[in-house]
């Protein structure tokens, strides 16, 4: 019997973002605590050791982080940090934007999207995580509240490594702006079973039609999340923008940009072969899909 000794924290439980910020101006190194589907495996398996002097401030209660609003200005959509994956699964979430609703399909159980957040998945930072390969794609821009006002930046710039990210002591994740694409956009992602499936190899596919570019970015082939500049420069010459077209060789050439691009790993899920040749299939079939009419190449 394993016996797991879980030494006494003391949790806040905010229920404004003045009190979570109160809170954490009061203990930067605090554990946010939002959904939980991270941080307690990380506990419970030990992975995170708990002295038992730490602080968990949690923020699943604070509605600004819930609350998601279209910026019509902006052309984007401003998503608090803890709307869940069941928020972003469905409509009206889900037809604003269709990639992230694809990702949120897949993450866990009904029971773990109930709970978790993006937020979270963005704070973990796992290259695995399904939400981040979307942001990557429609170049999100991410939110941070600190004891010196609001910071924002690119999703690419917040992501620095493997569950590291430029989120600074005392700061909170409050929101992910999300910019609304005219065009096709696709998540897939490749893994042992359909559901409870961490990505062996994930991709997001995002057309900007007016801006006449293509974009792509893979997770779980990389330390983070990647994008492949190479293949979104020929696939923005290869397809055809007039007639919605591509041709076979496109495909495979686009498909294996994109798998230049990938840095993986062997570990016990996957070699890094695998990995390499699972993304490249994701993007070959991604391209295919945003151009489905197939034809001489234009
Ligand atoms: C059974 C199971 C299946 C899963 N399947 C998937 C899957 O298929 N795909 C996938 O991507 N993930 C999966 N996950 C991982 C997890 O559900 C996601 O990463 C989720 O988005 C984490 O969100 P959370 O709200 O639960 O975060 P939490 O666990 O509460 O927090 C995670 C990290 O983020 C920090 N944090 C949270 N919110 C904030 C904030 N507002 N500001 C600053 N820091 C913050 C926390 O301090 C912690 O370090 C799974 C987890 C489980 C347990």
């Amino acid at each position: 019997m394993t016996v797991c000794k879980v030494p006494a924290v003391g949790v806040l439980v905010a229920s404004t973002l003045d009190e979570a910020m109160a809170a954490l101006g009061e203990h930067p190194d605090a554990l946010v605590l939002a959904g939980g589907t991270d941080l307690m495996v990380e506990i419970n398996e030990a992975h995170r050791s708990l002295a038992g002097d730490e602080t968990v401030v949690a923020v699943n209660r604070v509605s600004e982080l819930r609350a998601w609003s279209v910026d019509t200005t902006a052309g984007a959509v401003r998503l608090g940090a803890g709307v869940t994956y069941t928020e972003l699964a469905r409509p009206p979430l889900a037809d604003l934007l269709p990639a992230l609703g694809q990702a949120a399909r897949t993450v866990g159980s009904p029971q773990i999207r109930n709970a978790a957040t993006l937020g979270g998945n963005l704070a973990t930072c796992s290259p695995a995580g399904d939400g981040l390969p979307v942001l990557s794609a429609l170049d999100a821009m991410v939110e941070l509240l600190g004891p010196d006002g609001v910071r924002t930046m690119p999703v690419g710039e917040f992501m620095i490594g493997v569950k590291r990210t430029a989120r600074r002591p005392g700061e909170l994740l409050t929101a992910v702006s999300v910019p609304l694409l005219d065009g096709w956009q696709g998540y897939a992602k490749v893994g042992v079973r359909n559901a409870m499936e961490i990505a062996i190899a994930g991709a997001c596919l995002a057309v900007d039609r007016p801006g006449r570019s293509v974009r792509i970015a893979l997770g779980s082939v990389a330390p983070t999340i990647v994008r492949a500049p190479d293949a979104e420069a020929f696939a923005a010459s290869a397809v055809g923008w007039d007639t919605g077209t591509v041709g076979d060789d496109a495909v495979a050439r686009f498909a294996s940009l994109v798998a230049a691009a990938t840095r993986p790993i062997d570990d016990h899920r996957a070699s890094a072969a695998y990995r390499r040749r699972a993304v490249e299939v994701l993007a070959g079939r991604l391209l295919r899909r945003a151009f489905p009419r197939t034809g001489a190449a234009p």
